[in-house]
């Protein structure tokens, strides 16, 4: 992608409503616009980061044996009668009439449609375990939208929902994404600890929240410190395997760990002082099991092996792709803007043309950017007019890990500079190394 082509609107300005730095860095590096209180374009830059984590999110969800569906924001308010929530769910909850006069509601979640969808095709046990999911967007009318889309009114939601004939089926549903979300979170770049949850209204018993620890989050977090170096589930992680499965969660939940909501004082106290951490966390993702709760008043049974119908057990796993982009920023960032991880980063490398206009420069460039995109290495190529510094600083700024810098001097040489975001470190490499470099992928 040439720079001159692209549509990326840089803020020079802080903007003054931003409170916490991913905001900032947001808004500042175009890759949000605010269009109503709580509500967000996504522009060029922030859609590819979007897109990238949404893309881990969904490979993860595939490999723990999640299949992908995807339901309408819209839904009827007669799903949610049946399951008592519609009057249960409050004001956060934006209610629509259609032209008709029907009663309508813009999903703030989808328990209720999926269990009507599971109840209208599966009647046995041997279409069982089936755990379906989508990325949609949700709307809840949330009371203080805050800090740009950490906390937004229509945000994205990765959500997937698990139904199983018993309760064991259902445990090991629950065990799959337990792990699928460590290895999620991990890829991401990000450190997430699995904390007991309050199930709220959804309901149910078994819940766990995914926090990862951010002096910006809103949760007041205590766990015990060997959370920081458990290592995460492998790629080889067999998901049909119970016991190992079973293994994982009870590793990754030996120790302490709560919000203040379901803080313990006493067992955290147990927990030897030095190894106690106490600090605020941000919810990226929660995890539920609730048994048979929408099942039965709804209606989704199946014929078990006992020839007699049975409510299913099901479980709701959501993430938050949206409030991840921020995260990832809170947790990967310095005085000169946003460091991507590898996996999410908007673009792999960026070219810097420090001089538009000169021959040598513009060649050299041109060179780099057609060799690297054949590559398959996606490059963004600062070809504009801009003064070098001004480049340089909108490069830190948008967080490419890899800069590829081209100067006047370098090039009479027959060289460039590649420059870490990440660590700073600078290499001088002739033109041809560089390519060969960058273009394996190193
Ligand atoms: P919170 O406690 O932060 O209000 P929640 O517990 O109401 O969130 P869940 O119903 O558990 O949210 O939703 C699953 C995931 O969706 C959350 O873990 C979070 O990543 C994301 N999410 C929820 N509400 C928002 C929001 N208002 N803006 C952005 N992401 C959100
Ligand atoms: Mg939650």
């Amino acid at each position: 992608m040439r720079l001159s082509r692209f549509f990326l609107p840089i803020l020079k300005e802080n903007p003054k409503e931003a409170e916490i730095v991913s905001h900032r860095l947001m808004l500042r590096a175009g890759m949000i616009k605010q269009q109503s209180q709580g509500i967000y374009s996504w522009l060029p830059l922030g859609k590819r980061v979007l897109d990238k984590v949404n893309a881990v999110i969904r490979e993860e969800q595939n490999r723990s044996g999640a299949i992908e569906l995807l339901m309408p924001t819209l839904q009827s308010a007669e799903l949610w009668q049946e399951s008592g929530r519609y009057d249960a769910y409050g004001k956060e909850m934006l209610r629509i009439k259609d032209r008709q006069d029907r009663a309508m509601l813009y999903g703030p979640t989808n328990e209720e449609m999926i269990t009507d969808i599971f109840r209208s095709y599966v009647r046995s046990y041997k279409d069982l375990p089936l755990n379906l999911y989508h990325i949609q967007l949700k709307f809840r009318d949330e009371i203080r939208p805050r800090f740009g889309t950490m906390r937004s009114r229509e945000f994205l939601m990765k959500d997937a929902y698990s139904f199983d004939l018993s309760r064991e089926g259902a445990e090991h549903a629950y065990n799959r994404m337990f792990a699928a979300y460590l290895r999620t979170f991990s890829r991401l770049g990000l450190q997430a600890i699995p904390m007991r949850a309050d199930t709220g209204p959804i309901g149910g018993n078994l819940s766990h929240e995914f926090i990862i620890l951010a002096d910006t989050g809103e949760s007041e977090v205590f766990c015990h410190k060997d959370f920081l170096t458990f290592g995460v589930p492998g790629e080889d992680t067999d998901f049909e395997d119970v016991a190992g499965l079973q293994a994982i969660f009870d590793k990754w939940t030996s120790r302490y760990a709560a919000t203040s909501e379901m803080h313990d004082a006493a067992a955290f106290e147990a927990v030897p002082e030095g190894d106690r951490v106490s600090a605020r966390g941000i919810e990226v993702g929660h995890i539920f099991y609730f048994g048979t709760k929408y099942s039965e008043v709804m209606g989704a049974k199946v014929q078990g092996p006992d020839g007699k119908e049975h409510a299913v057990h099901m479980g709701s796993y959501g993430i938050g792709p949206t409030r991840l982009v921020p995260a990832i920023i809170e947790a990967s960032h310095d005085e000169n803007g946003i460091i991507w991880p590898k996996a999410v980063a908007p673009f792999d490398v960026t070219v810097i043309n420090m001089k538009t206009g000169d021959a040598a420069c513009d060649a050299a460039c041109e060179k780099l950017y057609g060799a690297l995109t054949r590559a398959g290495i996606d490059t963004l190529y600062d070809d504009t007019d801009e003064r070098a510094g001004a480049k340089f600083a909108t490069a830190d700024l948008i967080g490419v890990p890899v800069q590829v810098i081209a100067g006047p001097r370098s090039v009479a040489a027959g060289e460039i500079e590649i420059k870490d975001r990440k660590t700073g470190a600078r290499e001088t490499l002739t033109i041809e190394a560089a390519i060969n470099r960058l273009a394996s992928g190193n």
